[in-house]
């Protein structure tokens, strides 16, 4: 088991999801340093995407207010964190701002099982956890236009207290240097530039050749009719 130390877009909703017969479900890793907006992208991508699901994680840390248990995160105390742990349910966990976070194994398998792709948004520590297990994933890092603009955001949320702020603007500094790890960086200055900027890596990722249904090529292009299988034989 890992363990980790650290302290209204334009584009319309369209098409059905592919079906599980289609392809495997593509699992997005999104991180951000905290502040820079990407709950507020990542909900709504979720909006505007069909066949795009949001893992929940599980979470030591308490709600804030609005927050959810079962929505935003399972919030729970940290000897039940510590059960699942043994109990080897995570993909990932890390210890994040003082608290424990973790990506729950079953509901993130089953889903790319039956072809829905997943998005994952977790910290850069969990990020790196995932890629190695998962060598397929697309990793994407959110960066705020300055340091300036970050402050400010954080501020305006007002969840944390100046303590925590502060804490969380001197991680960045850190955080930064993870683009390198990243297969796209955005930077998040007009939230629907970004959300188109995010929506286009998916639909691209979605395209990729190497996630081509090879059922659908072979059956219209390359078997004869009796060698076709009953598998879906009119899906691009
Ligand atoms: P994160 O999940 O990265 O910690 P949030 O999504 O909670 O960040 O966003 C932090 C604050 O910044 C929220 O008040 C949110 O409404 C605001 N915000 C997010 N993106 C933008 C943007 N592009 N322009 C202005 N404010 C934004
Ligand atoms: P917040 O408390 O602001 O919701 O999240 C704090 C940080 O924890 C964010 O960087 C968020 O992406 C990260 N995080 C949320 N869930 C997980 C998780 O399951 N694993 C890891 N490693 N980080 C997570």
């Amino acid at each position: 088991m890992n363990s980790a130390t650290t302290t209204s877009s334009t584009v319309p909703a369209s098409g059905p999801p592919r079906s599980s017969t289609d392809r495997r479900g593509i699992l997005f890793i999104i991180s951000a340093p905290s502040g820079t907006g990407k709950t507020t992208l990542c909900k709504q991508l979720t909006t505007n995407l069909l066949g795009l699901w949001h893992s929940i994680s599980y979470t030591t840390r308490t709600p804030r207010p609005g927050e959810t248990h079962g929505h935003d995160y399972f919030f729970i105390g940290e000897e039940t964190f510590r059960e699942m742990i043994a109990r080897n349910e995570f993909v990932e966990w890390a210890h994040v701002y003082g608290h424990l976070y973790g990506t729950p194994w079953k509901s993130l398998t089953e889903k790319i099982d039956q072809g829905i792709d997943v998005l994952l948004e977790i910290d850069v520590q969990g990020a790196m956890q995932v890629k190695k297990r998962f060598e397929d994933s697309v990793s994407i890092f959110i960066l705020p236009p300055s340091m300036t603009v970050l402050r400010a955001r954080l501020q305006t949320r007002a969840s944390d207290t100046a303590e925590e702020i502060q804490r969380r603007l001197h991680k960045v500094k850190e955080e930064v240097w993870s683009y390198r790890e990243y297969a796209y960086i955005v930077r998040n200055e007009d939230l629907g530039r970004s959300l188109r900027d995010l929506e286009s890596i998916f639909w691209s990722e979605r395209l990729k050749t190497k996630r081509l249904n090879m059922t659908w090529l072979e059956n219209n292009f390359i078997l004869d009719d009796e060698q076709k299988t009953e598998d879906r034989k009119d899906l691009p």
